[in-house]
């Protein structure tokens, strides 16, 4: 389904991505772990075309995601859950929901789509009038994947999602992804949760220095020793 292709990335004159590869199947959960600073978000936001690669291509479901810009990233049914959330702090729960549902098909949907949301985080739907600045770290990572929701993604990439939050939210969290995938929508995870994620993901790649220098089921990478090392403390 998503195809990356040998990308190189630069900030300025600074490469941060070196000949990235990998790729995700449809209805997979694939997770990029890896240190600070290895390059995850980078890899996120070229794919959102926030940032556009200097060498190699970005394929989604046979189309060039690497010649579109950001705004039409979404049409493809792209979904990008950014790390830190990135809500509209003085807009309501509800208007943060409606700003995931802009593109023509999610727009008709709109209050069918609230209705699934509100049933997923029941949470939502109480606190509708609220506003999104005011929620707790858990409730606001609610907000931002529901939001991502309201546009009927067929993929979900996740920026830390567990970033800041306590370790049930965080399972709660984690629950809630395996839940959406249960539902069709492929997830493409990045986490610096190695243990948590690599036992709930189909595959995975380790990204170290901008490189891809390892992938396996979740399993194999847990029994690998360079990972046990590196990443689960064993
Ligand atoms: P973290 O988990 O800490 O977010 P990461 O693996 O997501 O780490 P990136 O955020 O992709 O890593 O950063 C990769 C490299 O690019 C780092 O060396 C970082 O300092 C650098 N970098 C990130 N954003 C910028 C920027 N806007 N300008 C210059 N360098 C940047």
């Amino acid at each position: 389904m998503l195809k990356i292709n040998g990308i190189n990335v630069f900030y300025g004159d600074l490469q941060v991505i070196w000949d990235v590869t990998f790729n995700v199947k449809e209805k997979e959960i694939v997770v990029l772990v890896g240190a600070n600073g290895a390059g995850k978000s980078t890899t996120l936001k070229t794919i959102s075309s926030m940032l556009t690669p200097e060498k190699g291509t970005i394929e989604f479901d046979g189309i060039r995601l690497d010649q579109l810009p950001a705004s039409k990233i979404i049409e493809q049914g792209i979904v990008h859950v950014p790390e830190a959330r990135r809500l509209f702090p003085d807009m309501s729960v509800e208007e943060n929901l409606i700003m995931g549902s802009l593109t023509a098909e999610a727009k008709g949907k709109r209050y069918e789509t609230m209705e699934y949301v509100h049933g997923l985080f029941p949470i939502l739907g109480e606190r509708k009038k609220q506003m999104a600045g005011t929620l707790s770290g858990g409730e606001q990572q609610m907000l931002a994947v529901g939001r991502g929701l309201m546009g009927h993604p067929k993929l979900m990439m996740f920026d830390e999602p567990s970033l800041g939050l306590s370790p049930l939210l965080t399972q709660q969290i984690f629950g809630m992804i395996k839940k959406i995938n249960g539902e069709g929508v492929t997830v493409l995870l990045v986490e610096q949760n190695v243990r948590q994620t690599l036992a709930m993901c189909d595959r995975a790649y380790v990204l170290e220095n901008g490189r891809t220098v390892l992938e396996g089921t979740g399993k194999e990478l847990m029994d690998n020793e360079h990972v046990k090392e590196a990443f689960l403390g064993i």
